[in-house]
């Protein structure tokens, strides 16, 4: 029994769809904007099965699409000289041009900015560019069975709409070839490839062939099962959007099978993403939308995997910015000790760990377990050091050189949730031994004094958990014989270190930021 929900879906789509070479898996969208994280969860859902199939050793084709044949219906709000791109509105989005002068156009810029990323994640699927399927004339044959099929594509759609469409509607929309807006009539279709239409925008009549022209397109609920035919789609998930009750999802299968004779993919439907912990931050590069690339600047590609592949598609999760952060990766870092056998757990939910650390991958799992660095000691060393990944890292001598490329991304990723999304509570730097001295009382003084000696006094050994509870042990007395209670004592200690009423626990943090530079910055209470 598969314990993965992936696993569930591999063997669902080999059970209702045969034995094939290949199977097809598909997942795509309109990069009419920045693609947003919850997109994303379509993707990687379907990379997923994807992977759990070629693990049955099945052949898959991978197919994502970007739908960059449609309209361009609406200036987003995060683009700048919206007024250049108001010009292109009614046009397909392949002919905005990219204002941020890097690509060719504007869903070029959406589509490769995201390709490049997907890669990081470990997707690397084929990609379907519509638009030149279009401009190539690929679908001929598919529109030209849309539209003999006109009549019936029109009873399925009236089924669940509350305005029926015309008697003299035709499923496809044309982009006018004189000005190249959407902003036609059909006049005629003379029952095979030739269809006229006018235009309202600049008043070109024209009579086009499909096997030869770019100006046709089927519209979104037509298209899609015209491709599940021409791909040989076998596995499509889709948003809630999709899946509602006479959604596109359910016309689509109808019109796959009764129009193109072909069985609608095995599907499921994927829920939302929320985000949890940004506050007001919003990135600069894609205005409100947060984006892969913004989760990438906190997650570790393998630890974005894993909160995908460690909910069920269909339950909605929330990506945090705010403390949880913490927490993630600590579960990735104990799913990972459970994969190793480092820790011990029932055996249903190791299976069930295993499984998803496998799937978390972005490439081989690796052959022993690396060497984890827990992501709030990370917080707390980088912060003791101001941010110096490298300068960290080098003092870690347990690092073998294959595992650095890992910890620098999660050293990157811990700097930048520090200076961009800890909680002020979280938050420190250390105290020059140069600054001028804070006031203290008397009583305050004297333990900060006991406390110079006990660190001038300790011996350090190789074994640093060990030091930490012989130095936890040998302050313990210092409050008492100072005339302070405990929780003034740490408090005055956390003041003079950096300025604070509260920090990592004491002995630890002292060990981490080295009894040299601790002794430092207090010889100036000498
Ligand atoms: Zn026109």
């Amino acid at each position: 029994m598969a314990v993965h929900w992936a696993d569930v879906y591999a063997e669902k789509i080999i059970r209702e769809k045969g034995e094939k070479d290949p199977y097809v898996c598909a997942s795509g969208i309109t990069p009419s904007g920045t693609v947003h994280i919850g997109n994303f969860r379509e993707i990687i859902s379907v990379e997923l099965v994807v992977r759990a199939l070629k693990e049955l050793r099945r052949n898959v084709r991978f197919i994502y699409s970007w739908d960059d044949y449609d309209v361009f219906r609406k200036v987003p709000k995060n683009m700048e000289d919206k007024q250049t791109l108001e010009q292109y509105l009614k046009k397909p989005i392949t002919l905005v041009p990219d204002t941020t002068g890097r690509w060719a156009n504007y869903a070029e810029a959406n589509e490769k900015d995201l390709e490049a990323l997907l890669h990081q994640v470990g997707v690397d699927p084929v990609y379907r560019y519509q638009a030149e399927k279009y401009r190539n004339s690929e679908y001929a044959e598919g529109i030209r069975t849309a539209l003999k099929e006109r009549d019936t594509i029109r009873d399925i759609l009236n089924k669940h709409r509350t305005q029926p469409l015309a008697e003299d509607w035709y499923p496809v929309s044309v982009f006018c070839t004189s000005c190249n807006k959407n902003t036609t009539r059909q006049l005629g279709w003379d029952g095979n490839y030739r269809l006229s239409y006018a235009c309202d925008s600049c008043g070109n009549e024209e009579t086009v062939d499909l096997r030869n022209t770019a100006a046709v397109k089927l519209p979104w609920r037509v298209d899609w099962p015209m491709r599940w035919e021409y791909e040989g789609v076998d596995f499509e998930p889709a948003g809630k959007d999709h899946h509602s009750e006479g959604g596109s999802f359910d016309t689509a299968r109808e019109i796959s099978r009764e129009v193109y004779g072909y069985q609608a993919p095995v599907t499921f439907q994927y829920d939302f993403v929320r985000i949890k912990g940004r506050g007001g931050k919003i990135s600069s590069s894609s205005g409100e939308v947060v984006g892969l690339s913004d989760v990438l600047e906190i997650y570790q590609p393998e630890i974005i995997r894993y909160l995908f592949a460690g909910t069920r598609p269909n339950s909605e999760f929330a990506i945090s910015f705010d403390l949880d952060v913490l927490k993630i990766y600590e579960d990735y870092d104990r799913c990972e000790r459970i994969y190793f056998g480092k820790e011990t757990v029932s055996e249903k939910r190791r299976e069930k760990e295993r499984r998803i650390y496998e799937l978390s991958q972005v490439g081989e799992v690796p052959a022993a377990m690396p060497y984890q660095l827990p992501f709030r000691h990370l917080c707390n060393l980088l912060q003791i050091h101001d941010g110096d990944v490298n300068g960290v890292l080098e003092r870690i001598s347990e690092i073998e050189a294959q595992q650095r490329p890992r910890l620098e991304q999660r050293a990157q990723c811990a700097w930048n949730w520090i200076t961009t999304f800890a909680p002020e509570s979280f938050r420190f730097s250390l105290r020059s031994p140069d600054a001028a001295p804070l006031e203290l009382e008397k009583e305050e003084k004297q333990a900060v004094d006991e406390t110079i000696g006990v660190l001038e006094n300790f011996q350090l050994s190789d074994d640093e958990s060990a030091d930490e509870k012989r130095l936890g042990e040998a302050l313990y007395s210092v409050p008492e014989s100072a005339g302070l209670d405990g929780k003034s004592y740490f408090k005055l200690m956390y003041r003079v270190l950096i300025e604070k009423d509260r920090g990592p626990r004491l002995a630890g943090f002292l060990l981490t930021t080295g009894l040299e530079r601790v002794l430092r910055i207090l010889s100036v209470y000498r």
